[in-house]
């Protein structure tokens, strides 16, 4: 069973380029203070025979005030909410019965809010750690809000969890990345050109692939190093192409389908 991999833009947020990349050399850091504006993307995957649509990841959201107030200054235009980007691609919104979450920070999981209807497939792992994480990580869940339940609260009734590697339908199949957050997965996709993998924030940008730096966020070094093995292990195995989470890169790439 093959599937299309449709790239979505959801969003532009401003952060601090070290946040994307980890380096280790003493000394002040290339680009300590430089801000760089990154996409937060959505992958629709269509299936090639059936024309289901399942959903990896669902942007910050489509309140770019909120997003900005909370977190970093967030660009929302009216081509990025996530109805209207799934519109652009002649998809429907409501039609997503499945959204795979590659791990519960808010520029991924907010946006899943606005699928009520849809399954959630989160690892377990990450649902643990979202809960009481360690508190530089407390932001990025949305526990630092006042009197407000935490998003992945109010869609908690549509998790399903899942531990470690797995088979979620012919031609998906989940990979446990842990490192960037605890229960990071990538989302390995069969094509028609082959094989792809969403790797989640453990590959930000082209850079953390190309000279194995792990992502400048994370709450396990050591496990970014194993989960980026494991992906280039699998990788060369399947001559997979692997894509970059936060990346325009991977909208070139996934052209190649
Ligand atoms: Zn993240
Ligand atoms: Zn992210």
């Amino acid at each position: 069973m093959t599937w299309r991999i449709i790239p979505l833009e959801l969003g532009f947020l401003c952060v601090p380029a070290r946040i994307l990349v980890w380096e280790t050399n003493s000394g002040p850091r290339a680009g300590d203070d430089d801000k760089t504006q990154v996409p937060l993307i959505g992958w629709a995957l269509v299936n090639d025979r059936t024309g289901e649509t399942v959903l990896v990841d669902a942007g910050g959201g489509d309140d770019a005030q909120y997003g900005s107030n909370h977190h970093n200054p967030l660009t929302v235009k009216p081509e990025h909410r996530l109805a209207s980007a799934l519109k652009n691609r002649d998809l429907e919104l409501e039609a997503v019965r499945t959204v795979i979450l590659t791990h519960l920070h808010w520029d991924h999981a907010l946006g899943a809010l606005q699928i009520p209807k849809a399954e959630i497939i989160v690892q377990k792992t990450e649902l643990q750690y979202a809960v009481a994480p360690d508190d530089a990580f407390r932001k990025m869940y949305e526990l630092d809000i006042p009197h407000q339940i935490p998003y992945f609260f109010k869609f908690f009734s549509q998790i399903r969890t899942v531990a470690g590697d797995a088979a979620l339908a012919p031609g998906i199949r989940l990979l446990h990345l842990p490192g960037h957050s605890a229960g990071n997965q990538g989302v390995m996709v069969d094509t028609k050109s082959g094989v792809f993998i969403i790797p989640g924030d453990l590959i930000n940008i082209r850079r953390n692939w190309s000279e194995n730096l792990p992502p400048g966020i994370h709450c396990d070094l050591s496990a970014c190093y194993a989960s980026m093995e494991k992906l280039r292990k699998i990788a060369s195995a399947g001559g997979a192409t692997v894509l970059y989470s936060h990346d325009l890169a991977s909208f070139a790439l996934c052209a190649k389908q």
